[in-house]
């Protein structure tokens, strides 16, 4: 079975930044490439900081830590990656952007190289379908924030091989992660269930059914959600959220999955989450403050 020692990331975000802490802590080493070096420079600074808050609880020591942080190369140049077990693609969610990084990244790495995606919602067929190697090629969706969330959905495409499918399980659980398998349908098993109650809780903001506050308090205490649905989508990203409701809409043709008029608003807006520093929620301040 094929053996992975080092594995590259495309897309230095919010996943990518945690697939790359995971994987260096847990003894890979690790290529992250983005085309933006600010996001490189800020992958470095979370992932440095998030090791920090580790170290403060006692869940590694200063050793790990600064081997996790040396195992780590940063990079815009994708030919870093000629020499990776696994590349895992985590840039936005986009299917054409998607298409065309793994298009690249077959002209770089090795034969023996195995293709994941972290893609949330999109067809892990019709990603492999555009690589030099279906069968080896796979969708590995991680959860965000990737240190804490324990959960690594699998999703095989119609190509993927065997061994693809038992060296992905190993790999998510030599992070610690617990895998469970989905089918190759639009957003999966998580995303399926998640989003659209997302895009009815934007509609329930849309229609005046309540204000961000109420809805996020209502479904946090009202169902013992750990996170309002509102807070979530910008913990999410708005345009993430929206893509995925796409994805839903298209794939499965249903009008159920229509994505709510005000998500797209605060997409078009660029008030897309957290990561912009406002959505549902402005985050200039202390304490986030609902925007509507
Ligand atoms: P993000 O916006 O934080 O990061 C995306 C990164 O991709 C950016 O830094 C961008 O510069 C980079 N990028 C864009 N084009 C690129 C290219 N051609 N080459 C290299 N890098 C490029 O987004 P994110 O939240 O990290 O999401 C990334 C992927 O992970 C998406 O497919 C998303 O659906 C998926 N995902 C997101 C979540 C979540 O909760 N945010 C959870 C699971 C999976």
């Amino acid at each position: 079975m094929a053996r992975i020692e080092s594995v590259g990331v495309v897309g230095a975000g919010q996943m990518g930044n945690g697939i790359a802490h995971v994987s260096a802590l847990s003894g890979y080493n690790v290529v992250l490439n983005d085309i933006s070096q600010d996001a490189l420079d800020a992958a470095r600074e979370t992932i440095g900081r998030n090791l920090d808050r580790q170290l403060a609880r006692d869940l590694i020591s200063k050793a790990e830590m600064d081997k996790a942080m040396d195992r780590i190369v940063y990079t815009t140049d994708i030919g870093g990656f000629e020499d990776v077990d696994l590349a895992i693609e985590a840039a936005t969610e986009r299917r054409e952007l998607k298409e065309s990084i793994f298009r690249n990244i077959c002209e770089i790495v090795p034969e023996k190289t195995l293709l994941a995606t972290n893609t949330s919602s999109i067809s892990v067929t019709r990603l492999a379908s555009v690589t030099d190697r279906p069968g080896r090629f796979i969708g590995m969706h991680f959860m965000n924030p990737v240190p804490l969330m324990k959960l690594v959905e699998i999703i095989r495409g119609l190509a993927t091989d065997q061994e693809t499918y038992e060296v992905a399980l190993e790999f998510a659980h030599s992070l610690g992660k617990t895998t469970t398998n989905a089918e190759d349908y639009p957003a999966f098993i998580v995303n399926r269930i998640l989003v659209p109650m997302i895009n009815e809780a934007v509609y329930a903001l849309y229609e005046g059914v309540g204000t961000v506050e109420s809805i996020d308090t209502a479904m946090r205490l009202g169902a013992n959600h750990p996170m309002g649905p509102l807070t979530l989508a910008d913990f999410i990203g708005l345009d993430t959220c929206l893509s995925i409701m796409q994805v839903l809409h298209d794939g499965l043709a249903d009008t159920k999955y229509r994505p709510c008029p005000l998500l797209v608003k605060y997409v078009e807006a660029g008030w897309i989450g957290r990561k912009a520093g406002r959505g549902f929620y402005d985050y200039s301040g202390e304490a986030p403050v609902p925007t509507r």
